[in-house]
This record gives C-alpha cells, structure tokens and sequence, in this order.
C-alpha cells in the first residue's frame, strides 16, 4: 500500500492531473465527502486529506508514504527525514514583504529602524531579515495577515502572493520578494526504501507529467 497525504484545495486541485498521470483517480471529493482516508482506482494507492501545514509531519514520521507540499511550509518545518525529488510547478506563487501604502519601508531600511513583521513563515522572516541585517521583531499569527499593518499590530508583513490583489484590496503594497514558491513532492526516507518499485513509478509519471507541462508552455 502506497498512502500519499495531500491538503484540500488548491494543492490537492492541481495534483489530480499529476495524479492521472501516474494512473491514479481519486474516488472521492474532499470538498464533499467528510472522509478523511479516500479510495482511489487502485487497490494499493490511497489519499490521506490533511492541514497543508501537516503533510511535511505525515511524511516525516512515516504516516503517509509520500505527500504533496508548498515550498513555504517545508522551508518552515524543516526537511529532515524527507527526500525531495521534484519540484511538481504547482500551486505557484511568492512570498514577499508588504506593507502599508505610503508607509516608507526603504528609508526604514536605510536608516536601520526596527521593523515589526507579522507573519506566518517565523523561519523564514527571520532568515531574510538576518541575511539583509535588518533588526526584525517577528509577530507570529496564523491567518488574515493583512490586518496586521492596518490595524498597527506590524509596520509589515511577510506572507503569500499570487496576484496581488489581496494585498491592494487592503492598500497594502509588495515591497521585497523574498522567493518563488511551487509545491514539492516530499517522500519518506524508509519507504523510499522498502517500497522502491511503486514509489519511483509514482515519481517517474509525476515527472513525465511536469516535463510534458513545461513543453507546452515553452
Ligand atoms: P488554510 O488556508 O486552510 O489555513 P493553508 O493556507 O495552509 O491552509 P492553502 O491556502 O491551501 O493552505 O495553501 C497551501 C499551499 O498552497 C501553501 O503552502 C502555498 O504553497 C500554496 N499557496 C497558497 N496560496 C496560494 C496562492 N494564492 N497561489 C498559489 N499557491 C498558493
Ligand atoms: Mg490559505
């Protein structure tokens, strides 16, 4: 048995295809369905639905063989124990820094103030501030971090962006992009092992499929 974790949403929207590619349906909706284990077309391949910030644990300790997760939530948990062996293109977008219209980020900088950050992503906030040897005060909040400059509670905000239009809904502006994100394919170290064969035919189609992709847009 093969168990791949995957988070509802967007991830688990953009993986079906990559899925098919490797002959693998999944029977159930997780939108509809409260179930949590679902049942593909293939008797020795199934689906855990967990929280996005979960999978990396899932595949770590072995309760999913295999999992599909953003390029930001690994950074966070760190990858031991994890085997990476593709970059899947998915669920594409950027971590950046942004704060509130008219509030002078770049003088700021210059003149070495402390800057207060509200993010979700502590390690890496930490590690982009460091290397620019900014004195950051970090903020940890788990959601809506676009209050965080508008209501005072941060000068800025270190958070997920695909086209902006969050950040402008609420007059907040992007000023620094700390990195591309996309999604990864994460594996178990062990069952990479005990389960080599049906593992890297998993891997092989999954990588067919994102080569074929890039084909297309080139
Ligand atoms: P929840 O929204 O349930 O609190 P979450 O934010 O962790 O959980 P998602 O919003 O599904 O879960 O995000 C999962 C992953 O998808 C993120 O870790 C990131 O890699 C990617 N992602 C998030 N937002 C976007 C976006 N707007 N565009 C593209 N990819 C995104
Ligand atoms: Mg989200």
């Amino acid at each position: 048995m093969i168990t791949l974790a995957l988070s509802k949403g967007r991830i688990f929207d953009e993986a079906l295809p990559l899925l098919q590619a490797a002959d693998i349906v999944v029977l159930d909706d997780p939108e509809k369905s409260r179930k949590l284990i679902l049942d593909t077309n293939r008797p020795d391949v199934r689906v855990l639905v967990v929280r996005a910030t979960d999978v990396p644990t899932y595949v770590q300790y072995g309760g999913a063989d295999m999992g599909i997760t953003g390029l930001d939530t690994l950074l966070e948990h760190g990858s031991d124990g994890l085997y990476q062996p593709l970059d899947l293109q998915i669920a594409q977008c950027r971590i950046s820094v942004a704060v509130r219209e008219g509030f002078d980020y770049a003088s700021s900088v210059r003149q070495g103030s402390r800057l207060t950050v509200a993010t979700k992503y502590m390690a890496i906030a930490r590690e982009f501030f460091a290397a620019k040897g900014v004195h950051a005060d970090l903020v940890k909040l788990y959601g809506s971090m676009e209050l965080a400059p508008l209501t005072g509670l941060a000068d800025a905000i270190v958070d997920l962006v695909s086209t902006g239009g969050t950040l402008r809904a609420n007059h907040l502006v992007e000023v620094e992009h700390i990195m591309d994100i996309s999604s990864r394919l994460v594996v178990n170290q062990a069952a990479l092992k005990l389960k080599q064969a049906p593992i890297r035919r998993i891997i092989d189609a999954f990588n067919g499929a994102v080569q074929r992709r890039m084909e297309v847009k080139a």
